[in-house]
């Protein structure tokens, strides 16, 4: 339900802002008509906080109407003409694992597309598996925007319902589903590692204190039920080429003025053209055991001659001997390369659930018994003192 206190001072600013022209100006006070959707938007510019949404109690809510899989597409950040903006292999990740989901429900797999220009998106997003794409086109959707994304995904999900929606857990995803999920007044799982279905219910399992449990969560009063998973934790699965996903057209009638926040100028770092260590093929991380930052920095040298990127372990960043940004782990990147090389990490598990998911992994410790050897394919006891230079050396002579 939606309510316009006496605290209205009729200055209309919330009428522009709503999707579904839902508000009228009588007697110079704000009035809703029966197409509001509660997306919330109104609320958010009224400047005497006059509008309030009450929502039904999720225990008497009626929840069989709840049906199908999303994702929600999250494009780069930017693009032009010559290079329109890409789908995120996160998207593909999350489309992979939402099909299983999918299917263990018997219900469709949606994708949400949110952009300024359609650049026949749908036909990746079919391969990957989706049944259907939502395709909303809006030049207000030009790039991402928290209030401009949020109200549009609330105002489709008060209108297709869905039981479930995945996110990417990336700087976008982390900012979006939690907006969405406190407008709809529905929980969200945040970093889920594993997602399964239970009974008819999402079963979403996280690491819970401090990585020692596992966590299984269920949200059996509320819909939909929301995750955001990490890059690099879901397997993508083969594209089917040729596979078509339907396209279905929503309209949005978005006002510029719903946007708070405002781009003034856009730097995009592109930094000397290095591989990010979420995308890397090849990395070779460090950890405590390296002793040194000069002795940390001979991993340099072998991850350039591999062609690949260094990564660290938190002890490793802690002690300065790499940015956070090389970080694998819980608190840091997941990853997935096709080599992870480990010399000096024991395998706490909040390192280990960042880079399990690796192809090959090599481990060397002068411990035998260190963790990292229950994950490693290959495992090396040794000090990492000789065994760098000595890679190195016979790397160079193309051994
Ligand atoms: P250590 O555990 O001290 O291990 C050093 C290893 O080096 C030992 O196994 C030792 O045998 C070996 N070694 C010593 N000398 C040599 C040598 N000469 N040659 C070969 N081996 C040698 N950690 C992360 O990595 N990433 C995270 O994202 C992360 N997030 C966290 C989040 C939370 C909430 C918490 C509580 C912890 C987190 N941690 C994280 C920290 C984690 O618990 C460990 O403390 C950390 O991973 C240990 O780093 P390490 O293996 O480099 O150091
Ligand atoms: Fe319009 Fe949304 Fe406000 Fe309802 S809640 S009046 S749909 S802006
Ligand atoms: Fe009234 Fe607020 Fe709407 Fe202004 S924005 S007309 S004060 S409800």
């Amino acid at each position: 339900m939606i309510e316009v206190s006496k605290k209205c001072i009729g200055c209309a600013k919330c009428v522009p802002v709503c999707p579904f022209a839902a508000i009228n100006m009588i007697d110079k006070k704000a009035t809703m008509n029966e197409a509001c959707t509660l997306c919330g938007a109104c609320v958010q510019v009224c400047p005497v906080q006059a509008i309030t949404i009450t929502r039904e109690e999720a225990s008497t809510r009626d929840l069989s109407g709840y049906k199908g899989v999303w994702v929600y597409v999250e494009l780069s950040e930017a693009g032009d003409k010559t290079h329109p903006k890409k789908i995120k292999q996160v998207t593909f990740e999350l489309l992979s694992e939402g099909r299983k989901l999918a299917d263990r429900l018997g219900e469709e797999l949606c994708a949400v597309l949110m952009t300024d220009k359609d650049h026949n998106y749908e036909k990746e997003l079919g391969a990957y598996g989706a049944d259907k794409v939502y395709l909303v086109e809006h030049d207000e959707l030009f790039e991402y925007n928290t209030d401009i994304f949020s109200t549009v995904m609330v105002s489709l999900v008060t209108r297709h319902k869905p039981s479930v929606i995945l996110y990417g857990a990336t700087i976008q995803g982390r900012d979006l589903a939690p907006r969405v999920a406190s407008t709809l007044y529905v929980g969200l799982t945040a970093d889920c590692t594993a997602l399964s279905i239970k009974d008819g219910l999402l079963l979403q399992s996280r690491p819970a204190f401090g990585g020692n449990i596992m966590a299984d969560i269920l949200a059996p009063n509320s819909r939909p039920q929301m995750a955001t998973v990490r890059p690099n934790v879901m397997k993508m699965g083969e594209p089917v080429h040729g596979r078509a996903a339907l396209t279905v057209r929503e309209s949005a009638k978005l006002d510029k003025s719903l946007r708070r926040v405002k781009v003034l100028e856009r730097k995009i770092d592109h930094g000397s053209g290095a591989v990010k260590i979420e995308n890397a093929n090849v990395i070779v991380s460090g950890g405590r055991g390296m002793k040194t930052r000069e002795k940390f920095h001979q991993l340099e040298e072998l991850s350039k001659l591999l062609g690949g990127v260094v990564g660290a372990s938190r002890a490793a960043v802690d002690l300065g001997f790499k940015e956070k940004t090389h970080q694998v782990g819980q608190s840091g990147t997941t990853v997935s390369p096709k080599l992870y090389l480990s010399f000096g990490i024991s395998g706490a598990v909040q390192h280990i659930v960042g880079m399990k998911a690796s192809d090959v992994i090599v481990a060397v410790n002068k411990d035998p018994n260190a963790p990292i050897f229950n994950v490693a394919k290959y495992g090396i006891v040794g000090d990492a003192h000789e065994i760098v230079p000595k890679l190195i050396e016979a790397l160079k002579k193309g051994k």
